[in-house]
């Protein structure tokens, strides 16, 4: 008999193979491919008839492992055709090194035993309502949007609703944007469940990550708490999902298979049919679309845990104050801050830039530094004394030979959270302050690092966005953000929404024990009416003049964007390529393109970089039109494309 197979590799179609041995549609199976071997599925539809006849080759062997199931085909077919990019590839996200895991004896997964251990926990008729709402819809597919200020409690919720898919035997997923510090939900989830689940993110080994596969695709293992990739996970029998913090934009894949997660698993609990839950203090405005659409349903949770009240917020317009030189802190702010530490509260000043500067010059030679790979500036780190590149990795010593002669005398401008420790520690010199980013934090020192700040033995935090993402510190009552950009302006059609978001998040970090707390909010553009909108305590009142504005200026969600990003080494060629491409695409596709345009960070690991941007109806039909016209264009050798639908960021 003949067979399709569908191989973890970059084509978009299934390779005809023959067999004597009994297979269904799911099974993994070993086939030759050239003159190699390789692992693919029986996939659900044969290759397109070619004129080409290839003599059909014999499959191998079928390997023990339990048939992908036919909807998981079905989510990986659309996932592929939604994201345009070859079947092949979606599969290869589903594997482990491109590879199955074959059954593992039974010893392997005794971590992963899930006796449920009954609890205490006594919910507040809020939370009780909100479950019930979650449990209705629990037949069957359906969005579920839980939304609760921070400390409202609900992961307990979604712990419940959990709980009663498992006693049913079905297995949950928990999607978590930030999961390298995963270590209180853990404890939090230990506390709840009596067991641990498995915590997948591309940090784990990859045996452990074999484990994981093997016992989710056997159902030895019931709960996986992950990150994005773990959407991929070849689930036996899965009941639920969770999205928590769903408004985060960490859930966008941006390298290699471009997706976003938060989506694609939304479409992969339809193509399951079963019930995912949303969970934010504030929705995206794309599932606050939804919301108002009724495509999604909804419940609230308003009360703060022990009635704390969000705090307050006070702007220090810096056009007003007088800096001092090479200094980032108002004589304001470090008033504030001392009557708050005399309180014993704890102190976090937020800047979302790792190092410590951003620029560096020689005043006598007129040295600047830039990465050699990408067109962007180093960035200074003191604590490792080199210079480092964001985006690519690059990095160096700071070479102090000048070129004139004797070392050079160096300026640094502008401020990274390492400096602005430095300017913290001068003002301060007996606390105890740390650095928050994911320089400091994520390594194994740094479980201890947040026991101490959670006990109150570090007065003063500088932190980046790292600190944003969910953790609980309950003596931290005072926050000063050193700069926000407030202006409307820029190519980034989401800085209002991230901003709004950033308000919330570090609101949900701040006074969770009760006590009053305060916002410093430090700016050189403060419109008052902005910052009312954004600190309001209904984020709702912002969210619909934003769903205004992209209405009106026919912006996502009201629209699909599909960004097409060119690469090469050759910027002339590249320039002329991107025009050819363009006109080629014109007339062919179902929407209207703009650019070629130069990216933002026009070179980018060695590659110079051009974007295109389509713009059009949010229908399928302009990812199928783009999909079918790109794979007829033969780019010139040395030239890339990248596609990116619903793309986040413009860099
Ligand atoms: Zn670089
Ligand atoms: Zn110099």
């Amino acid at each position: 008999m003949k067979f399709p197979i569908l191989l973890p590799n970059i084509f978009n179609h299934p390779f005809t193979y023959e067999s004597d041995l009994k297979l269904g549609i799911g099974d993994f199976v070993e086939v030759p491919f050239g003159k190699s071997k390789m692992v693919g599925v029986v996939w659900n539809n044969f290759e397109q008839k070619t004129s080409k006849s290839f003599r059909i080759k014999k499959i191998i062997r079928k390997l023990e492992i339990p048939r992908l199931k036919e909807k998981t085909l079905h989510f990986l077919n659309w996932f592929a055709e939604y994201n345009i990019v070859p079947k092949g590839m979606a599969l290869k996200l589903v594997l482990v090194s491109g590879k199955p895991i074959e059954k593992l004896d039974n010893e392997f997964y005794q971590d992963f035993k899930h006796e449920i251990k009954e609890n205490l926990y006594k919910l507040t008729n809020e939370q009780k309502k909100s479950l019930k709402e979650i449990n209705i819809s629990n037949r069957g597919f359906n969005v579920h949007v839980l939304q609760g200020t921070t400390g409202s409690g609900k992961t307990i919720v979604y712990f419940e609703a959990l709980k009663k898919i498992l006693k049913k035997k079905y297995q949950g997923l928990v999607m978590l944007p930030e999961i390298g510090l995963t270590s209180q939900f853990e404890k939090k989830f230990l506390e709840f469940f009596g067991f641990s689940p498995a915590i997948w993110h591309s940090g784990i080994t990859k045996k452990k990550k074999e484990i994981i596969w093997s016992g989710i695709a056997n159902g030895k293992i019931n709960v996986v708490i992950g990150a994005r990739s773990s959407l991929f996970l070849p689930f036996k029998n899965l009941g639920l999902i969770i999205v928590d913090e769903e408004h985060d934009q960490s859930y966008k894949q941006d390298e290699g298979v471009i997706y976003n997660a938060r989506d694609m698993a939304i479409s992969r609990a339809s193509f399951e049919n079963i019930p995912i839950n949303l969970v934010t203090a504030v929705p995206s405005v794309e599932t606050y679309e939804n919301i108002k659409k009724k495509k999604y349903s909804v419940s609230k949770l308003d009360q703060r845990y022990q009635n704390a009240s969000l705090p307050n917020y006070e702007i220090i317009n810096l056009n007003e104050v007088k800096l001092e030189k090479q200094s980032w802190l108002s004589k304001e702010i470090i008033q504030k801050v001392s009557f708050h530490l005399e309180k014993k509260d704890q102190v976090l000043f937020f800047l979302n830039r790792r190092g410590f500067s951003p620029n560096v010059l020689c005043k006598k030679c007129f040295n600047s530094f830039s990465c050699p790979n990408c067109s962007i500036n180093l960035v200074y780190h003191r604590n490792k004394n080199n210079l480092l590149c964001h985006y690519c990795g690059f990095n160096t010593l700071l070479k102090k030979d000048c070129v004139k002669e004797g070392i050079c005398d160096f300026i640094f401008s502008g401020p990274g959270v390492e400096r602005i420790s430095d300017e913290v520690k001068k003002h301060f010199p007996s606390k105890k302050i740390e650095i928050f980013s994911s320089d400091t934090m994520n390594k194994k020192s740094s479980k201890d690092k947040l026991e101490k700040i959670i006990n109150n033995k570090i007065e003063i935090l500088v932190g980046t966005q790292l600190i944003s993402k969910g953790f609980h510190f309950p003596n931290l009552n005072c926050i000063v953000v050193v700069d926000i950009d407030l202006s409307t302006q820029g190519h980034d059609l989401r800085n209002a929404e991230k901003n709004l978001q950033l308000y919330h998040q570090l609101s949900g970090r701040a006074g969770r024990t009760g006590q009053p707390s305060t916002i410093y909010f430090q700016t050189y553009n403060a419109s008052p009416k902005l910052i009312s909108d954004i600190t309001n305590k209904n984020p709702e009142i912002f969210l619909n003049k934003e769903i205004e504005i992209r209405k009106k200026n026919n912006l996502p969600p009201f629209q699909r964007f599909i960004s097409l990003i060119l690469t090469g080494e050759n910027e002339k060629k590249l320039e002329k390529e991107a025009i050819k491409f363009k006109i080629f695409l014109e007339r062919k596709i179902y929407g209207k393109i703009l650019g070629p345009v130069s990216a933002p960070i026009f070179r980018l690991k060695r590659k110079y970089r051009v974007r295109l941007l389509v713009r059009g109806p949010k229908s399928l039909k302009l990812n199928n039109s783009l999909a079918l016209i790109i794979q007829k264009y033969k780019f010139s050798p040395g030239i890339k494309l990248s596609v990116d639908v619903d793309p986040i960021s413009f860099n």
